[in-house]
């Protein structure tokens, strides 16, 4: 049985510029809402950092990245490549993280 760790959950607001930019990205995948939290584990170093949208380039999304207090900018990001040991989905697809590579703190494992 696998179990998420608790998020860091800090709440950033993104601009309405940027709602905007990333809601109308074709073939998105997510609606973006104005308010994000940090998808990170509980304890994490580094930035906090959310996932806003897909893009359209395989193996990158778009995640808002801030440091505490201050405003978060959205950036291109690759895919965290790490996958859960010998672990396969329904689909037999193995585990991969759902955080961006070289986050700070644990691996988040799609549910
Ligand atoms: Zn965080
Ligand atoms: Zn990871």
């Amino acid at each position: 049985m696998r179990q998420r760790p608790p998020a860091c959950g800090i709440p950033v607001h993104l601009t309405p510029q940027d709602v905007e930019r990333f809601t109308g990205i074709p073939d998105a995948a997510y609606e973006v809402r104005e308010e994000q939290t940090c998808h990170l584990s509980w304890i994490h170093g580094g930035p906090h950092a959310a996932l806003v949208q897909s893009s359209d380039i395989p193996g990158r999304e778009w995640w808002a990245v801030w440091e505490s207090g201050k405003r978060c900018r959205v950036v291109l990001l690759p895919c965290c490549a790490v996958t859960l040991d010998g672990a396969v989905d329904e689909d037999g697809e193995p585990i991969g993280c759902c955080l961006y590579a070289c986050h700070g703190g644990e691996h988040v494992w799609m549910d």
